[in-house]
């Protein structure tokens, strides 16, 4: 697992990169806010927490946090910070931290701080695919599987489904669905939500059991693992 430390203070990110290494962690070393901005922006595999101190010679912790939250850079950070006060705990939150320790900290807090974090990143992870039944949907490839087959679908039949998986068991009327995946207001005289539907469930279900896109008439349509 690799970690990116940011700390200017000698001692302080030595005994951190080593206590790391020691407890099998792969981590980096950035000694000025510049180079850990570089190193988070441009590592080919990408770090999976940042460690990052708030005082820092040229950009400091804020600011390198705002500059990676700006390029899309999701890695969660534990904020370091030597001054026990409440404002600065509030902003590094505010500024997309995950967590901050106060210094002096022992190393066993930190290493438990580190572990509940990278744990969170992986259940989130996770929650990137979508199950039910043995329908997936997997957000990050953008691909659909059905007891282990591959379904292409289309981009509207994608955001179709997705709505529906999010919202399992709901029924989701003919509006709601017009508005989130069709971006338009509902019109009764179209049939193109009924037209994509049928192609979606010519996909997703008729080939399989059980059959999980059913019809509430008058009220809408549900996605929802029913054996009855
Ligand atoms: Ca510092």
């Amino acid at each position: 697992m690799k970690i990116l430390i940011v700390e200017d203070e000698v001692k302080t990110g030595d005994f951190l990169q080593q206590g790391l290494r020691e407890a099998g962690y792969n981590p980096d070393l950035a000694r000025t806010g510049v180079d850990g901005l570089h190193l988070a922006l441009t590592e080919e595999e990408s770090y999976q927490l940042i460690i990052l101190d708030v005082m820092l010679p040229g950009i400091d912790g804020w600011n390198l946090l705002q500059v990676l939250r700006l390029n899309g850079k999701q890695v969660p950070v534990l904020f370091l910070t030597a001054r026990d006060q409440i404002e600065d705990r509030v902003k590094g939150l505010e500024l997309g931290a995950d967590d901050y320790l106060i210094k002096p900290f022992a190393f066993t807090e930190l290493l438990a701080r580190v572990r509940t974090l990278l744990r969170r990143t992986r259940s989130s992870t996770d929650a990137t695919v979508l199950r039910v039944a043995d329908l997936e949907i997997d957000l990050l490839k953008r691909s659909v599987t059905r007891a282990g087959q591959r379904i292409e679908l289309t981009a509207k039949e994608f955001s179709l489904l997705l709505l529906f998986m999010q919202r399992q068991g709901e029924i989701l009327p003919r509006a709601l669905i017009a508005s989130q995946v069709w971006d338009m207001n509902f019109d009764s005289d179209t049939n193109v939500i009924e037209v994509a539907i049928r192609r979606l469930r010519s996909k997703v279900d008729e080939p399989f059991f059980p059959k999980l896109i059913h019809t509430r008439r008058g009220m809408g349509y549900l996605l929802e693992d029913i054996q009855d």
